[in-house]
Order: structure tokens, then C-alpha cells, then sequence
């Protein structure tokens, strides 16, 4: 099928040739017409094309230059294309800006990103919060946000999880920075003012990091009479001495709760402020070793397999309170004579430290919900066994600190494992 340009081009060449024909016959100079004619045709093609280029370069292509035949249905098309590209382009430019205008309404900072971690544009909200300007585009975040902390969050590449730290730029503010990769390696920056949240939260601590301390001085003075009356023989140990024994009992428990409270606040207090240090593992684990023993009153059969001068980078303490609780675990939900292993090694990425046992095991329904706080598979176990219900609520809050995580394997009547998995640091 002939397209409408050649068509016309040729109705035109025909009807000329025509024309020529007749003007020929009635002159008698043919081979003169025929030269004349194709001389008109070469010049008006090519005054065509010249039309046609110029047209091309022009700014108004929305308008068709005046052009006949087979240029003028190629401008049309030409034209029409290009109309439908404009507009496409409009209407993905109208969206862009849409979505930045969009932008502009949220209350969090947001920062595009490139792959080499390059401002593309940024939000209203960035420039208060994290005192972007519109100098800094084309320049890389780090160089406006030199807070270490974000340095490091940005070279880790973890962004699972957002990074909440105090502001440099705004000081005594609290902001929580997430990155989220999106569109062909780029990023987006949210960064939240959390001020109140936090503060809400640090509230919360504190009130019960008070109620607990403020706990601990009248519980030790009831404590003191307790074992004073205990000790001391006489009449009242006729009628109060079983009573007396559930007081302490039930004293020893409360004082527990109350320590293990104020672990939890004081290692969430620590969550922003605290510095990671290079924790001796296998010495601590040593002298775990000693005390486990004696809180099984010797009854259990232990192995220590310890990957000597595998140290960690962390928080000391809230460490030592993980590997204690999981032992002690191990201890008291385990018959006399159970066996109960302990692990410190490095497997492929992760440095691991597993407790496994022999003891009571738990159902499998248990175990999503067991790091609740004061979650207990069974009250009145967990109570003989001078259980708080805080322990695991104490690892999962320090394995979070170290970006590490907790794996339970466990069989009903069987045994279980308890699997800390901690990232080898890059540095
Ligand atoms: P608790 O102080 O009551 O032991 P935890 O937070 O340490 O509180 O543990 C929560 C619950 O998980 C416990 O009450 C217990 O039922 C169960 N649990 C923890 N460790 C073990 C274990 N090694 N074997 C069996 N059950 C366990």
C-alpha cells in the first residue's frame, strides 16, 4: 500500500506529465521540455527539503511549514509525533513536580540521593532540620551531614532499620534517619523529629527506672528484718516460721523484678549515648562458667566451648547480662544431671553465641511471644524457679543494640537452643 505522500507526489507527477506532453507536441521541443521538467522537479524538492530542515531546527514545530506532495504528509507526521512527545514529556514533568510539591507538605526532612550518594533536591523540612541549602545539590550528604554516626549508618548499608541519634544541626533535638534505596540504586532520606516521642518514652524509663530504685531501699530494709526474724529462735518460729520463709521467698523475687527493671531502663537509657567498646568474650564466659556452676548447685553436667581471643565489639555489660540470662535459663528449666552446652565461635559472618540444653523444652506457640516482657510459658515454674519474666525481654533489647539476632529451637521435653547470631563488624 502506498502511503498518502506518495500519492500525491505521484498524482502530481502524472498530471505535470501530462501537461509537458501536450506543450511538447504543440512546440516540438521535447527533449528541452522533458530537461526543463525535471530541473523544476529536482529545484522544488530540494526548496522542499530546505523548507523541511529549516522547519526542523525552528523552535515552532507545532506549526507546519508550508510544504506539497510527499513533504508536506512527512512534516504532518513528523509534527504529530513530535506533539505527542511534548506531551508526554509535559505530563511527566507535571508529575514530577507534583510529587515534589507533594514532598514539600511532609513534615519529615526528605533528601533524594544518587547512587554515589549525591543531593539530587531535598524538602522545606530538610533545611530546618538538617540544614541542607540549595548549594548543597550536587554535593554529597556526608559532607553536609557529618555526624559519625550517620557516616557509619550510610557506609554500613543497613537500612533495615533507621538510625536514631541527637541532632548536630538542631541541638537537643532528637531525629530518627532512616535511608530507603528505591528507583536504580537511588536513595531517599527520611529523617523524623522524635523529640516528643522520645522524651514521652524517656519519661516512661525514668518513672519506672524511679519506682524501681526508689523500691529497692524499703525492700531491703524488710528484707533485713525478715532474715533477722528468720535467724533469730524464739516462740514466733512456731506459728511465723513457714510464713516467714514465703515472705523472703517472695522478697528475693521482688528484689529480682526490681534489678532486672532497672537493667532494662538503664540499657535502653544507654540506647543514643553509650560508646561501643572491645568486650573480652571468652574471659567473661570464663567466669560465667564458675558462677552457673554454682547456681546449679553443681547438679548439672556443663561444657564450655570457648573460641579463645574472640572478642566482639559492643557494650560490656548488657552482654554479660545476655550470655547470664540464657545460662541461667538453661539452669534452672533443666533437670538435675541435664546437660547444657555453651558456644562462642565465628561461623561465616556472624559470631555466635549458642546455649543448648536438655531441659524441659518449650511448644512451639510459645516461642514468638517468649521476648514479651513478663511473658512465662508456665507462671508457676517460672515463679519456683525465681523467675522475673524479664530475662529474654533483657536479651532481645541488648541483641537489637548489636544488630544481632535471636534464633530458639526448641522440643517439648527435649531441650532447646538459644542462638545469638552477632554481624562480624567490617571495620
Ligand atoms: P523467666 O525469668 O520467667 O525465666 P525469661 O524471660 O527468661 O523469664 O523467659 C521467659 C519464659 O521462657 C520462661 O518463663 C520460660 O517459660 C521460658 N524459657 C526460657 N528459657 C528456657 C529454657 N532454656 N527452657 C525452657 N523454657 C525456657
Amino acid at each position: 500500500m502506498l502511503s498518502n505522500g506518495v500519492k500525491r507526489e505521484l498524482t502530481w507527477v502524472v498530471t505535470s506529465t501530462w501537461l509537458l506532453l501536450f506543450f511538447a507536441w504543440l512546440t516540438g521541443f521535447w527533449v528541452e521540455t522533458f530537461a526543463f521538467f525535471i530541473l523544476i522537479y529536482i529545484a522544488r524538492n530540494l526548496w522542499s527539503m530546505h523548507k523541511f530542515e529549516k522547519w526542523m531546527e525552528g523552535r515552532k514545530q507545532s506549526s507546519y511549514p508550508p510544504a506539497s506532495g510527499f513533504w508536506s504528509e512527512l512534516t504532518y507526521l513528523v509534527s504529530k509525533k513530535q506533539r505527542a512527545l511534548e506531551k508526554h514529556a509535559d505530563l511527566n514533568l507535571y508529575k514530577s513536580e507534583q510529587f515534589k510539591a507533594a514532598s514539600m507538605l511532609i513534615p519529615d526532612a526528605i533528601v533524594s540521593l544518587d547512587q554515589r550518594n549525591v543531593i539530587e533536591w531535598f524538602n522545606t523540612v530538610s533545611k530546618s532540620l538538617l540544614g541542607v541549602r540549595r548549594q548543597d545539590v550536587g554535593s554529597k550528604i556526608e559532607s553536609v551531614i557529618r555526624q559519625p554516626e550517620f557516616v557509619q549508618y550510610l557506609k554500613s548499608q543497613k537500612f533495615h532499620k533507621p538510625l536514631t541519634v541527637n541532632s548536630n544541626y538542631r541541638q537537643s533535638r532528637t531525629v530518627e534517619m532512616q535511608v530507603i534505596p528505591y528507583f536504580e540504586n537511588h536513595k531517599l532520606l527520611v529523617v523524623r523529629d522524635i523529640t516528643e516521642l522520645y522524651q514521652l518514652a524517656q519519661i516512661r524509663r525514668d518513672f519506672i527506672a524511679n519506682a524501681s530504685h526508689e523500691l529497692r531501699t524499703p525492700l531491703t530494709v524488710l528484707r533485713g528484718y525478715l532474715e533477722v526474724m528468720i535467724d533469730t529462735p524464739g516462740e514466733h518460729h512456731k506459728a511465723w516460721g513457714l510464713p516467714l520463709e514465703h515472705m523472703e521467698t517472695q522478697s528475693l523475687r521482688m528484689q529480682a523484678i526490681i534489678e532486672d527493671l532497672l537493667t532494662l531502663s538503664t540499657i535502653e537509657a544507654e540506647s543514643i549515648t553509650a560508646v561501643k567498646e572491645v568486650v573480652d568474650v571468652p574471659l567473661m564466659l570464663h567466669q560465667l562458667e564458675i558462677d552457673a556452676k554454682q547456681l546449679g548447685n553443681e547438679n548439672h553436667q556443663f561444657t564450655f566451648e570457648v573460641e579463645e581471643a574472640l572478642t566482639i565489639k559492643g557494650y560490656a555489660e548488657p552482654l554479660k547480662s545476655v550470655f547470664m540470662n540464657l545460662v541461667s535459663n538453661a539452669v534452672r528449666y533443666s533437670p538435675d544431671g541435664g546437660e547444657i552446652d555453651v558456644r562462642w565461635f565465628k561461623e561465616n559472618a556472624n559470631i555466635v553465641f549458642e546455649v543448648q540444653d536438655s531441659g524441659l523444652g518449650i511448644s512451639q506457640e510459645h516461642i514468638p511471644r517468649l521476648t514479651e516482657r513478663f511473658y512465662r510459658v508456665d507462671k508457676d515454674r517460672s515463679r519456683v524457679t525465681g523467675g522475673t519474666g524479664l530475662g529474654l525481654a533483657i536479651v532481645k533489647h541488648v541483641l537489637e543494640r548489636h544488630n544481632a539476632r535471636l534464633y530458639i529451637d526448641s522440643v517439648l521435653g527435649k531441650g532447646s537452643v538459644f542462638r545469638c547470631e552477632f554481624p562480624v563488624a567490617k571495620s
